[in-house]
């Protein structure tokens, strides 16, 4: 009985219900093959990154779920929420159940900047910071100080825009969004003035696209302030404006020239953007009191510009800072892991053991090719990963026991409580039914009790 045919289906483990993980489902569902794909979630709520990553400001970007929720409806699609992937099952285990798992975890930590003070209180990751407001469980009593003036965002992403953006809305522009309550009333009890959003390289090199910065200028209450000085763009970074694939840093650039040009208006608050400045250190007696900035130079061809260290220095009061300098992989129990780029090692997809594959093992998203790309970069990444997959049928060892029925049971006896895409559908609807009450798009449930209170 070959796999893949009506009398014995594919059966596929998608790990993760981000947009690599629904992206996968999607290209599996749809190819030729006969496939049945079950996707665990840790957490209740589906979404992975559209959920909590996401902007909660940005709420089209967010209408990408109405595509997930067509993958869901297929019929040989099931969602299997609140199962934690290592601790409720075991890979061995997916393994027994499933001919293929294809792990779409995500990048769950964060980079560190490895400087004095990092650790100190009020020094954060940015990603904390962004779970929080959008209401992650697990960042749920996470505390942020805003009672200072002064917040500094160390890096230049559009993480960090969304960080620096969020800080210095007003409370209506974030009521409108579908932030989390407790967010909203910490935010809104917010003392901070001004908000430093601090680049190691130049104007031309910043890593945030041009729709994000542009609209940092659109705020209701906050002005922006860019040196004139570094608009003033060395011959490299020039060349580099002019290289294919720059037009966006070369609106950047011109978004950026207009601002350096445009008079403070005093309005409530200012974000200060700061080019060719690295963090030196954090210092405080108990927490976070200043930041010192190193000045750098560039150096290096075009395209390939690095920031040095010019030995000169500048420190910052502040109370709060936020790195923001990339996400980064977390390994997971039986999955061969690339310490250092915080990824699984893959060959297209297909996981690696050094030169051999993991058996039945494939990655997608960001776990497989790094924190980088907007959400629709994971579909190509999915595809890709599931391409390869398909062309390995011949050589997967199908699994000894292919029933979902079996795992559903395995779950209730250790007291697991699924929840399926219907109950998701009943969270979902309580949410916007809590929300609509405040005069908001969606309050959202923030523990997995309350969550799992809804459906009874
Ligand atoms: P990112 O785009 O890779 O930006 C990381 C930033 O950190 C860069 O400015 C980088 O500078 C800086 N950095 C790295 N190491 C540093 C160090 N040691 N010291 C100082 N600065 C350092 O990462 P991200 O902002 O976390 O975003 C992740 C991905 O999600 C990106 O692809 C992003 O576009 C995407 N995203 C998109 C949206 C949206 O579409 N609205 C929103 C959020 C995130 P260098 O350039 O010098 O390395």
């Amino acid at each position: 009985m070959s796999l893949g045919s009506e009398n014995r289906p594919l059966r596929v483990a998608i790990v993760g219900s981000g947009p690599s993980g629904f992206y996968a489902a999607d290209s599996l569902l749809k190819s030729e093959c006969v496939v049945d794909v079950d996707m665990f979630e840790r957490l209740p709520v589906p979404f992975g990154l559209v959920r909590f990553g996401v902007a909660p400001d940005h709420l089209k970007i967010k209408n990408v779920t109405r595509v997930y929720d067509r993958t869901a409806q297929n019929e040989r699609f099931s969602y299997f929420g609140n199962v934690a992937i290592g601790s409720d099952l075991t890979i061995p285990e997916l393994r027994e159940h499933y001919d293929a798992i294809v792990l779409a975890v995500g990048a769950a930590s964060d980079r560190s900047l490895g400087i004095p003070g990092e650790d100190l209180v009020g020094s954060h990751a940015a990603t904390e910071f962004v779970a929080w407001y959008n209401g992650h469980p697990d960042y749920r009593d996470c505390q942020f100080d805003l009672s200072g003036e002064t917040a500094v965002v160390i890096g230049q992403g559009n993480v960090a825009i969304d960080v620096a953006r969020i800080l210095a809305k007003t409370v209506d522009e974030l009521r409108e969004s579908d932030i989390a309550n407790h967010a909203l009333e910490a935010l809104a009890e917010s003392k901070i003035k001004t908000i430093y959003l601090v680049g190691r390289r130049g104007p031309a090199q910043a890593a945030f696209t041009s729709a994000e910065i542009k609209e940092m200028g659109e705020l209701a209450d906050c002005d922006l302030r860019v040196s004139p000085a570094d608009m003033t763009l060395s011959d490299a970074s020039l060349t580099e404006l002019e290289m294919s694939g720059n037009a966006g840093k070369k609106k950047n650039v011109t978004i950026l020239t207009a601002y350096s040009q445009s008079p403070s208006e005093n309005r409530g608050r200012v974000v200060d953007i700061r080019f060719f400045q690295s963090p030196v250190e954090i210092t405080g007696e108990d927490r976070v009191e200043e930041i010192v900035l190193g000045t750098n130079t560039l150096t290096g061809d075009a395209g390939a510009q690095r920031a040095s260290d010019s030995g000169e220095r500048e420190t910052l009061a502040c109370g709060l800072v936020f790195r923001s300098v990339g996400y980064r992989g977390v390994a997971m129990d039986h999955v061969p892991f690339h310490e250092a780029w915080g990824v699984f090692p893959h060959e297209n997809g297909r996981v690696m053991e050094g030169d051999a594959p993991a058996p039945g093992l494939y990655a997608t998203g960001w776990i497989k090719r790094g924190p980088s790309g907007v959400i629709g970069t994971n579909k190509a990444d999915s595809v890709e990963t599931v391409g390869t997959l398909l062309g390995d049928l011949a050589s997967l060892t199908p699994c000894s026991r292919p029933d979902s029925g079996a795992v559903r049971e395995l779950l209730a006896e250790r007291g697991v409580r699924v929840v399926t895409y219907e109950d998701w559908g009943k969270i979902d609807a309580a949410e916007i039914a809590r929300g609509e009450k405040q005069g908001r798009c969606r309050d959202k449930l923030v523990t997995v009790d309350e969550m799992l209170t809804f459906l009874g």
